[in-house]
């Protein structure tokens, strides 16, 4: 089956190709065409996720995959949340973000947050039924940048379990641990079943 995945982060298709990659899918990427990304509207996780899903399985014809993901600090009330991929402005780079992070967060404490991600599947645009799966990982904000592997956050995400960074983990145990991990877990496993049951 072609699949398309919808998203032109460089480091989310690093890791969804190979997190998916038990799935056997033919994925196809959206950087690769010219699918514009859809306007991101959805007042929460989910809702985004569908939207970038739905935007990409209608320009293409293809069944699709999108995950909207973030991170979450108590401390912030829950920002940068859906806006963190622009939390700095509109156009921001993964460095503007994570200063902006820093900034917000200058003589505060209580530093837990997590990263959260909503990863959809849609057969087609109009599916009534799409796959839904989540993914939470839990960590701590440093107070300066640490590690160059990853992107996003990263560099700012330690994780006391590993005693490192997001950013200085392994790829593979980045996929093992994280949300992004833990939702392609839970996708693959309903996909899984509803093509046994469909077979
Ligand atoms: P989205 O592409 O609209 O879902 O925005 C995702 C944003 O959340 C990214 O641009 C990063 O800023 C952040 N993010 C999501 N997942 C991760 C991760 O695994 N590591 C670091 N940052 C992440």
């Amino acid at each position: 089956m072609k699949v398309m995945l919808g998203t032109r982060n460089n480091g989310k298709i690093v890791e969804m190709r190979r997190l998916l990659a038990p799935l056997g899918l033919e994925l196809e990427n959206q950087t690769d065409t010219n699918i514009p990304s859809p306007v991101e509207d959805g007042a929460t996780f989910v809702e985004n996720a569908l939207i970038k899903a739905r935007a990409v399985s209608l320009a293409s014809g293809m069944p699709a995959i999108a995950d909207d993901s973030g991170l979450v600090v108590p401390a912030l009330n829950g920002r940068p949340g859906i806006y963190s991929s622009r939390f700095a402005h509109a156009d921001a780079t993964d460095a503007e973000n994570n200063k902006e992070l820093l900034n917000q967060l200058a003589n505060q404490e209580l530093r837990s947050a997590y990263f959260f991600c909503c990863m959809v599947m849609l057969k087609h645009s109009t599916d009534p039924t799409p796959i839904i799966a989540y993914g939470q990982w839990w960590g701590e904000i440093l107070t300066e940048p640490n590690g160059d592997g990853g992107f996003g956050y990263d560099p700012l995400f330690y994780i006391a379990s590993a005693r490192s960074s997001a950013a200085e983990l392994p790829a593979d145990i980045k996929n093992k641990l994280s949300h992004r991990g833990q939702a392609s877990q839970h996708l693959i496993k309903q996909l899984s079943a509803s093509l046994s049951a469909n077979a």
